[in-house]
């Protein structure tokens, strides 16, 4: 375990250092600037949606690694994606990094954001790691053209 811990910790520097889709969107047609007053993590999240499928997904922004890596493997994570798949992979993803440290979590269903599954055992981070699902959550809901804002609380 202490291995895979180690591994995933490259992972997500590796993210925060070469973040993906790390860039404005041009064609965007929702938009949402998140924050985490916590941290001090910054994100803005562009969206092209087309009817319920995210076509595209990239962000911008600056805060810690966690926050970053976590936006580079959502963005990577809801390409392609339509709002309800994006929507249960939130859920579920939620649902590990905020379960109890003593259960086993379910990594199955999370595919590469397994990574992240370690902010658990730090309950600060965890508006880090779940700062860039709701600022998509927000763009995802906004009306096309207005800029949605989401704070964590
Ligand atoms: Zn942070």
């Amino acid at each position: 375990m202490a291995d895979l811990r180690e591994l995933y910790q490259e992972v997500i520097l590796d993210h925060n250092r070469r973040p993906h889709n790390f860039h404005e969107m041009a064609d965007a047609n929702r938009k949402a600037e998140g924050y985490n007053p916590l941290c001090g993590d910054r994100l803005t999240v562009y969206l092209h949606l087309e009817g319920d499928l995210v076509r595209d997904a990239s962000f911008l922004g600056s805060g810690c690694a966690i926050s970053k890596a976590s936006a580079s493997l959502m963005t990577d994570a809801v390409k392609g994606k339509t709002l309800q798949e994006a929507n249960a992979l939130f859920e579920a993803f939620h649902g590990v990094v905020t379960s109890d440290v003593s259960s086993t979590p379910d990594l199955a269903a999370l595919g590469k954001l397994a990574v992240l599954a370690g902010v658990r055992e730090f309950p600060a981070r965890v508006k880090c790691a779940s700062l860039a699902w709701h600022t998509f959550k927000a763009a995802a809901s906004a009306a096309s053209a207005e800029v949605a804002a989401v704070t964590t609380e």
